[in-house]
C-alpha cells in the first residue's frame, strides 16, 4: 500500500516540481512502484516527466470530476521509471466546477484509493498556493513533504505552512503528518544558508533531512529534455542530492522494494 506523500509549500521557485519528478525518478531507481500525480494548473512536473501535457487523453481533471477512472488516467513517464497522472490547465477549470459540490476536498484521496495498492510511494505536486487543489492534495496524503530555501524569509513562510497543516489536521484529514523538510537550492558558502539551516534543526530536529539538495544548473536543464537529472546526467551533483534523500526516505519509511520483487 502506498505511502502517499504531497510536496508543498505557498511559496514558488521553491523546488516542489524538481523535487518531485527527480525524488520519483530516484525512488523508481531504487526499485520502488512509483506515482506522481500533477495537481499543478502549470504542469511542469508532466512535461519535467517527458510526457506531452496537452497532449493526454485524460488527466487530473478527469480524476476531480470523475469522469474517468485514475487507473485509465495514469500514465507511463517512459524513461524515468515512474508512472504520472498528469496535469494542465484542466485543473483550473475542475477547481470551478467542484466549487458546489459536496465532499469536494476528497475527490483525489478516493480516486488514489482504487489503485493505490499498485505503488509503494504517490507523490504530489501541488501548486503554490492553497487552494481546492492543494487542499485535496492535503487530504488525500498520509504526510508532506516541505521543499523550502534557507532564506530569510522562509521561517515566517514554514510558520505559515504549519499552521496550514494544522488547519487540515482538524478538518479534511486528522492523520496528516510532517513527512520532512528538504533545504533545496543549498549553498554552504552563505551564512544566511547556514543561519536558517541551524535554526531548522532547532525547531525541526529530526524532521529536516540530512541530505541537502544543492544548487545545479543540471537539474535546471534537464526538465527541457523531459527528463529527471538521473537520466540527463547521471553523476551530476543535483541527481547524486535527489539520490541520496530517496536513500533516506526510504530508510526513515521503511518502505520495501515492490512487492512483486519481494514475494518472488
Ligand atoms: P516550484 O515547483 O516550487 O515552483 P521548481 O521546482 O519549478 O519550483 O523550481 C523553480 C526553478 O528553479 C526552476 O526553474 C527549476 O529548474 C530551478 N531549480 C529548482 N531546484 C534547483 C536546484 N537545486 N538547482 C538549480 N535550479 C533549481
Ligand atoms: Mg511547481
Amino acid at each position: 500500500m502506498a505511502r502517499i506523500v504531497a510536496v508543498t509549500n505557498q511559496k514558488g521557485g521553491v523546488g516542489k516540481t524538481t523535487t518531485c519528478v527527480n525524488l520519483a525518478a530516484s525512488l523508481a531507481a531504487t526499485r520502488r512502484n512509483v506515482l506522481l500525480v500533477d495537481m499543478d494548473p502549470q504542469g511542469n512536473a508532466t512535461m519535467g516527466s517527458g510526457i506531452d501535457k496537452n497532449a493526454q487523453a485524460h488527466n487530473g481533471y478527469d480524476l476531480l470530476t470523475r469522469k474517468a477512472e485514475a487507473a485509465t488516467v495514469v500514465v507511463p513517464a517512459g524513461e524515468a521509471g515512474f508512472d504520472l497522472i498528469p496535469g494542465n490547465g484542466d485543473l483550473t477549470a475542475a477547481e470551478v466546477e467542484l466549487m458546489n459540490e459536496i465532499g469536494r476536498e476528497h475527490r483525489l484521496r478516493l480516486a488514489l484509493k482504487t489503485i493505490r495498492e499498485r505503488y509503494d510511494f504517490i507523490l504530489i505536486d501541488c501548486p503554490p498556493s492553497l487552494n481546492l487543489l492543494t487542499v485535496n492534495a492535503l487530504a488525500a496524503a498520509d504526510s508532506v513533504l516541505i521543499p523550502m530555501q534557507c532564506e530569510y524569509y522562509a521561517l515566517e513562510g514554514l510558520a505559515a505552512l504549519m499552521n496550514t497543516i494544522e488547519q487540515i489536521q482538524e478538518t479534511v484529514n486528522p492523520a496528516l503528518e510532517l513527512e520532512g523538510i528538504l533545504r533545496t537550492m543549498y549553498d554552504p558558502r552563505n551564512s544566511l544558508t547556514l543561519d536558517v539551516s541551524g535554526q531548522l534543526k532547532e525547531f525541526f530536529g529530526d524532521k529536516v533531512y540530512s541530505a541537502v539538495i544543492p544548487r545545479n544548473v543540471r537539474l535546471a536543464e534537464a526538465p527541457s529534455y523531459g527528463l529527471p537529472a538521473l537520466k540527463y546526467d547521471r553523476q551530476s551533483k543535483g541527481a547524486l542530492a535527489y539520490l541520496a534523500l530517496a536513500g533516506e526516505i526510504v530508510r526513515k519509511t521503511g518502505i520495501g522494494k515492490r512487492s512483486r520483487a519481494v514475494t518472488a
